[in-house]
């Protein structure tokens, strides 16, 4: 789904692979929260100069300036760029603990301003992580503990021991939840990879399915069709396939077929894609390839077949297939076209004799193989 122009602006254009659910949330998330840190401190500045809030020129207002102009200029860094977000998350909770600390130290009159170091620490922890929560926790408790006694106007013992009680609640609390949420955010990840798998591979070979095959196939169109590239398919039939069946039994017939599927998987770059599109019907979609060199793959291809010899409970089997080869020549076909195509050429090739490739352009001559192999 294409961004909106507000996320545009907010995010930038990164982009984040599927299976980066958690960190483009995370990079979304540290957006807003330079955005909002940055708005926040603003907000304070502009209660200053209407001397609603004033602070009566206190050395804060220049950490403050100096805060929201950070958080911006680390916004407009991290727009876009998702591999700098570790450093950017890092440097953002630099400046906000020097924040708060400038705080604690040149705001006497604001008593509550101990509370940053709570807002701050669920951040780290979804932003920065389990260790990271942990270290900045620690951090927390033991610069109020040590540092109290330096401030002009201290926390009672009372006030200290509840600060620092409630500031170790809460670490330990987000760190629970946080390592509980993350391995349920895994183990979720995992089944969903899982089924999704079942959903578009065939369980019997491992390849793609029918369904998830042509999907890939319209995808790969799409991207051939506007970088100009031509495309090829073959289509591969095993020979006599059912006598396998008759005269070995079905176990010895998929036995076959996952030994036919590992060698077509072997046979192909990892651009290209392979299914299983029938009982003993495979398919090959070969981007960026014309006709002369998918005949050359699908001639390599059978002959690999005929040399596979897949050994069965009664010794090894010879088998052959039938290849029909088709080329995209005109950019408005569609897959079913180009299917029909390779399909009525693999319908040639048994015609004439099978164990052999063709194709219906006047190219099919390019390859001739031997003669069919009668199992
Ligand atoms: P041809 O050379 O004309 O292609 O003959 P063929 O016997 O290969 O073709 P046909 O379409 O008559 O037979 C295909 C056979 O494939 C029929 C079916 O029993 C078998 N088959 C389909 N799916 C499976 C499967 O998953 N496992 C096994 N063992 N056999 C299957
Ligand atoms: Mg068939
Ligand atoms: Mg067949």
């Amino acid at each position: 789904m294409p961004a909106s122009p507000f996320a545009c602006l907010l995010f930038g254009r990164a982009e984040f692979h599927e299976s980066e659910e958690y960190q483009a949330f995370q990079f979304k998330l540290l957006a807003i929260v330079l955005v909002s840190g940055a708005l926040f401190t603003a907000l304070f500045l502009l209660g200053e100069f209407s001397r609603i809030n004033p602070l009566s020129g206190s050395p804060h207002l220049y950490s403050m300036s100096a805060f929201t102009a950070a958080a911006l200029i680390l916004w407009g860094l991290l727009r876009g760029h998702k591999e700098r977000f570790l450093w950017i998350a890092w440097s953002y909770e630099c400046a906000c603990l020097l924040e708060y600390v400038s705080a604690l130290a040149f705001v006497p009159q604001d008593e509550l301003r101990v509370l940053w170091f709570f807002t701050n620490i669920p951040g780290v922890y979804i932003l920065l992580g389990q260790r990271a929560g942990a270290a900045i926790t620690t951090l927390s408790v033991v610069g109020l503990a040590f540092g109290n006694a330096s401030l002009s106007a201290p926390y009672s013992p009372n006030g200290l021991a509840t600060l620092i009680v409630a500031l170790v609640y809460q670490g330990v609390f987000f760190h629970i939840y946080g390592n509980r949420s993350l391995s349920y955010f895994a183990r979720m990840r995992a089944s969903h990879e899982k089924l999704h798998h079942m959903a578009t591979h065939d369980t019997l070979t491992g390849v793609m399915n029918a369904r998830a095959y042509y999907s890939a196939c319209e995808h790969m169109i799409l991207l051939g069709r506007r970088h100009g590239t031509p495309f090829s398919v073959l289509f591969v039939d095993l020979d006599h396939f059912k006598s396998v069946n008759d005269m070995h039994g079905h176990a010895a017939g998929d036995a076959v077929l996952k030994a036919v599927a590992g060698a077509l998987r072997t046979s192909i770059r990892t651009s290209d894609a392979l299914g299983r599109v029938g009982g003993e019907e495979f398919s090959i979609f070969l981007p960026d390839t014309d006709l002369p060199g998918a005949l050359q793959l699908a001639e390599t291809i059978r002959r690999g077949i005929e040399q596979l010899m897949p050994v069965i409970e009664s010794g090894p089997l010879r088998i052959s297939a039938s290849i029909g080869v088709a080329e995209c020549r005109d950019r408005g076909q569609s897959m079913q076209e180009i299917q029909r195509q390779a399909d009525a050429a693999m319908y040639a090739a048994k015609q004439q004799g099978r164990n052999r490739v063709s194709s219906l352009s006047p190219q099919k001559s390019a390859v001739e193989p031997a003669g069919a192999i009668a199992l």
